[in-house]
């Protein structure tokens, strides 16, 4: 038997895999710097045969709550994921018990979303006649930073924002920007059409792609954790942060959505600005008015769960959704979607996955269209 992870998004580090039934392994953390959670390997040659992985510094993860209820997933066609129901976290080890159909099998901690994808989504978008794609600069490693602007800038046009994936290992968030893309630029589409009446829309598929390649569960090349970032990006540090911030403060910012999974919730859930300093009446009844909306669309999303105000502290105004708060004054969320499963909706063959990101990216433009159509 064989695990290579020297592929896109690869990680893991081998211990040992002599017994089978004993494969000893350990997550790896970000290339620079000291997170760990993400896993995405290949396993050959057991066919047939029943394999145990222990992953022994699962304790060690950033998230060792998201573990309790996870299961792992895995494909053998490089396409149709699905969990692993014999996935348990026991004296802070996760082990994982499979019997492969195939001799060649990958498991991950969630459906990756490639950066060979990534480059045809935003070649897509760029062939499509209601959308241009603008370069904003490179990564730290020199990976394109693009969004993709859909709508054209007139006077009166609402500018809005949507980013994802500052934290690479959360793929649903690109999986999530696919689905809003795919009916935001479907000319049938009668709400797409509304909203690039009133809006311009600049969309960033990827903040994080040198993260995403390497296999880093929340920082981008330099170590550099992009949503703590906002206040005072760093040209060489988080170069992707400090581009986009610039591009927003030529284009100001009238909506803002930045896509994010999390680990522990099993559910569908917006992080709001309430707390952050200058946040108006007027603020809280549009952000009021744009939940109600998506509820509506989407049976996945909830509000009865989620974070608990006070739950960033002094760091507040360094995340993106707070910074842009703050700086323009609009409505600005944390979209999180779950690693395990919505658990008032699960599936006990796929749990969260790609498509369901997907259908939710899609349902989004109901809110925003709410939005950007509203007087004022
Ligand atoms: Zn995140």
């Amino acid at each position: 038997m064989k695990i290579s992870s020297s592929f896109d998004s690869g990680s893991i580090e081998v211990v040992s895999i002599e017994d089978p039934q004993n494969i000893r392994l350990r997550l790896r953390a970000d290339n620079a710097a000291d997170f760990r959670q993400w896993f995405h390997f290949r396993l050959h040659d057991a066919g047939g045969k029943p394999v145990r992985m222990v992953f022994e510094n699962a304790a060690d993860a950033a998230y060792p709550e998201g573990w309790p209820d996870y299961r792992c997933v895995a494909y053998y066609d490089r396409k149709n994921w699905f969990r692993v129901s014999g996935t348990c976290y026991e004296n802070g080890e996760l082990v994982v018990e499979h019997t492969p159909e195939r001799d060649i099998i990958y498991y991950a901690y969630f459906e990756p979303y490639s950066h060979e994808r990534h480059l045809e989504l935003i070649s897509w978008a760029e062939m499509s006649p209601y959308a241009t794609v603008q370069n904003l600069g490179t990564s730290v490693e020199g990976r394109d930073l693009d969004v993709v602007v859909v709508g054209r800038p007139v006077a009166g046009r609402k500018p809005v924002w949507i980013i994802a994936r500052q934290h690479p290992g959360e793929s649903m968030a690109e999986w999530f920007i696919e689905g809003l893309l795919k009916r935001l630029l479907d000319s049938a589409e009668p709400v797409a059409r509304k909203i690039r009446e009133h809006a311009v829309l600049y969309i960033v598929p990827n903040m994080n792609p040198d993260g995403a390649v390497r296999g880093n569960l929340r920082t981008n090349a330099a170590g550099r954790n992009l949503n703590r970032e906002w206040r005072t990006p760093d040209p060489l540090m988080s170069p992707e942060v400090h581009l986009v911030r610039q591009a927003m403060e030529e284009t100001g910012c009238e909506l803002f959505l930045d896509i994010h999974g999390d680990e522990s919730l099993p559910y569908v859930f917006l992080a709001t600005a309430d707390e952050v300093p200058g946040f108006t009446t007027e603020m809280a009844a549009q952000q009021a008015r744009f939940i109600e909306g998506l509820l509506a669309v989407s049976p996945d999303f909830q509000t009865e769960h989620g974070y608990v105000n006070g739950r960033f502290g002094e760091e507040m105004l360094t995340l993106a959704s707070k910074w842009v708060a703050h700086r323009f004054g609009c409505v600005s969320l944390t979209l999180e979607m779950p690693f395990k499963d919505n658990a008032n909706m699960p599936d006990g063959q796929t749990g969260w996955n790609g498509a369901r990101s997907r259908r939710l990216g899609g349902a989004m433009l109901n809110p925003i269209l709410s939005h950007v159509a509203a007087e004022g």
